[in-house]
């Protein structure tokens, strides 16, 4: 699934070729992407429109329109946005095609047709309630330390709760906690103050590391030019299978689930503690 690394390359691939152009048609091969307004009223208003820049919250994509409408796209579990000419024919998994004046397009690739697309005039109508964005300055280490605070909930399932911090998803969070050596079932709040600092530490660090690999390509993930990223060859612990080995202690990683989800981890570099 997409996390903050990936979405904010498709952001930032997609500026140059999509912002100062317009909408000239849309097309949906599966209406159901369209979560808001009615098919009808979404291609309406959005064709005409004008990109004037694409922004991103945790993991959702932002196009400002010059009508001062805003085009909300989650990509969720196998979505991609693909730069193509204009005349390109769909491929397999094609839900929607939006034409662009400069005779290119953006194609929603959706294998399993969870993405969704919303035009609104106020985002906040359609974002549900998303935690600090891990990048930006104001995540200090005491704002993690006051979210995890008497939560005892086990730190990975909180690390992917949007509402506490927008944009890590499960391979991230399982990254973050093997590089600052915390075991993934240990409730939140018990954390100490140098271990919720080495997570602070290692959420950033990873997370940028991975936006300049140009994100994870494990599965459906592709850049908008079709390339896949490279941060997931990064990865110690995420996407291991049964047999890998520990990169640091050489031991075999574990795979346990955390509230059904899959979650990698090392029982020798990540000890309990607690
Ligand atoms: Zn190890």
């Amino acid at each position: 699934m997409p996390e903050l690394p990936e979405v904010e390359t498709i952001k930032n691939e997609l500026i140059p070729h999509v912002v100062g152009h317009c909408v000239t048609g849309v097309t949906l091969f599966w209406e159901g992407i369209v979560r808001q307004p009615s098919v009808e009223e979404f291609r309406s208003r959005l064709v005409g429109q004008r990109i004037t820049g694409i922004s991103r919250r945790g993991k959702y994509l932002i196009f400002s329109l010059s009508s001062e409408e805003k085009l909300i796209v989650h990509l969720r579990m196998t979505g991609s946005l693909l730069l193509k000419p204009a005349p390109a024919e769909p491929e397999r998994f094609i839900r929607a095609i939006l034409c662009l004046d400069d005779e290119t397009a953006i194609h929603f690739r959706d294998l399993r047709k969870f993405g969704r697309m919303w035009l609104t005039k106020d985002e906040n109508d359609v974002l549900p309630e998303l935690g600090p964005e891990p990048l930006q300055a104001d995540f200090t280490p005491q704002v993690l330390a006051k979210l995890l605070k008497n939560r005892t909930a086990p730190i990975k399932a909180l690390l992917i709760e949007q509402n506490l911090i927008a944009g890590i998803g499960n391979m991230y969070a399982d990254e973050t906690l093997f590089a600052s050596g915390i075991h993934p079932l240990r409730p939140g709040g018990s954390l100490s103050p140098a271990e919720v600092k080495r997570l602070h530490k290692a959420i950033q660090q990873i997370l940028h590391l991975a936006i300049g690999n140009k994100g994870a390509s494990v599965d459906t993930y592709f850049r908008p030019g079709g390339e896949t990223g490279t941060a997931h060859y990064q990865f110690k612990v995420a996407h291991r299978l049964g047999g890998d080995r520990c990169p640091v202690c050489g031991i075999p990683i574990e795979r346990i689930a955390v509230r059904n989800r899959g979650t990698y981890f090392c029982t020798k570099c990540q000890p309990w503690k607690g």
